[in-house]
């Protein structure tokens, strides 16, 4: 049974709850698009791409040298006849006899005939004739690359939902694909609400603060493939609120708002958001990141999430909740944050009961084993906390502490939150 945001109720739930609630939020990846290759980069293919050739295209030499057919059993002869050269980006016209050979250069097209390439410091050469100094070293078949090696004509070169990084569009290119169709970036409007949040650059007023969320979550959902509407900061006034989400709602595929959740705050804005969709206030039993809303805006059914308004939290959350929908919107199959395990290279405070995201740092040991520390103080205000981090450190409901060399899970962060 899938979990749906609105029968959750008041009840506490757990952070897998809430993981398939958020899920269901996107029934289905955004429309495809055509784009250029020099567009490609983060985005995700929309449907498997088949290669329209052999790649490399020619068996060919992989190193400068020469081609040959080389003896299989009988001894090899003592000197080869050089009867030509054929270099990257010629076709040697005529096949060798046996017993010939051509000079060479990496990438070019070996002649009919010819299945093996030793390459130029081996070599003597004298009078039109080439020695090889260590025959009994040659393999037949060394420093050739087969047609077709690396992707054969015909097969999946890549697969619908992968993401295109740097690897996957030079394959793209390799095969002369001048575009691919990939999903539509989800347009994501983001506010920050708070009678106190003052916008960086104006001058902070005695009980203000800077409104951070907004530029952590614009790059957090740059990162993730997002293009962001930034709709600025919200007083804590339910019409504008009402306004603002209802606007939001018709222009974007996903709604952002942090701040304005949190006990004692919750009615009013509950109030703002209930008249504009249906909404979910959850209590989830993680640390840092409750309260959160989440649900759908408007007749278009616009998803929502209502992050907390301390930093870390609204960090912490995104990344559990919104990255996995931001995924899914662009096609990405397996959204679910990246886990590793590590060995606790201190003892981890926690509480049984509710997942503890600690931030951390990873090191790996001379034999290969990873660590994690934590980043220090660990307040849901100190931003610091995820400036110091290279992962997040999860320790399951299960556990009440990690004692100093337990394995626990960690989930890196980077910049690409694919
Ligand atoms: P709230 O959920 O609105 O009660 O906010 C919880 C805490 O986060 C309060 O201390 C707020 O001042 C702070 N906060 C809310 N929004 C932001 C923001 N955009 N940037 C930095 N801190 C914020
Ligand atoms: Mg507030």
């Amino acid at each position: 049974m899938s979990l749906s945001c609105f029968d959750l109720g008041e009840r506490m739930l757990s952070v897998a709850e809430a993981c398939e609630a958020t899920a269901a939020l996107a029934v289905a990846p955004l429309p495809a698009e055509w784009q250029p290759l020099a567009h490609l980069h983060g985005r995700v293919l929309a449907e498997s791409l088949i290669s329209p050739i052999d790649a490399p295209q020619n068996t060919n030499a992989a190193m400068d040298g020469i081609a040959l057919a080389w003896p299989a059993r009988e001894t090899p002869p003592e000197s080869w006849p050089l009867v030509g050269e054929v270099f990257a980006g010629r076709c040697h016209p005529t096949p060798l006899a046996p017993g010939e050979c051509v000079r060479i250069t990496t990438g070019a097209p070996l002649p009919a005939g010819a299945d093996t390439v030793i390459m130029r410091e081996q070599l003597d050469e004298a009078a039109g004739r080439v020695r090889v100094r260590h025959p009994d070293r040659v393999r037949t078949g060394q420093n050739v690359r087969a047609a077709g090696e690396d992707i054969a004509c015909g097969a999946t070169a890549l697969a619908a939902g992968v993401r295109l990084g740097a690897a996957e569009l030079g394959l793209l290119a390799s095969l002369g694909l001048a575009g691919a169709l990939v999903h539509r970036r989800p347009r994501v409007a983001l506010f920050s609400t708070g009678d106190e949040v003052t916008a960086p650059g104006e001058a902070l007023p005695p009980a203000g603060i800077f409104d951070a969320n907004r530029f952590s979550l614009r790059g957090l959902v740059a990162e993730c493939g997002g293009e962001v509407i930034d709709l600025g900061i919200l007083p804590d006034d339910q019409p504008r609120i009402v306004a603002a989400l209802a606007a939001a709602a018709h222009e974007a595929d996903l709604v952002i708002t942090s701040g304005g959740v949190s006990v004692g705050e919750a009615d009013r804005v509950r109030a703002a958001l209930a008249e504009v969709g249906e909404l979910g206030f959850w209590k989830i039993a993680m640390r840092p990141g409750r309260p959160l809303a989440c649900g759908r805006l408007g007749e278009s059914g616009t998803p929502f999430f209502g992050l907390p308004g301390n930093p870390v939290a609204a960090m912490v959350t995104f990344l559990q909740f919104v990255a996995p929908l931001l995924r899914r919107l662009q096609g990405v199959r397996d959204a679910w944050p990246r886990r590793l395990t590590a060995l606790a290279g201190e003892a981890l405070a926690s509480r049984a009961g509710r997942v503890d995201f600690l931030r951390g740092v990873l090191e790996s040991d001379p034999e290969g084993r990873l660590w994690v520390r934590s980043t220090g103080r660990q307040g849901s205000g100190i931003l610091t906390s995820m400036v110091a981090a290279d992962c997040l450190i999860e320790i399951d409901a299960e556990r009440d502490g990690v004692d100093c060399g337990q394995p626990v899970t960690v989930q890196p962060l980077s910049d690409h939150l694919f």
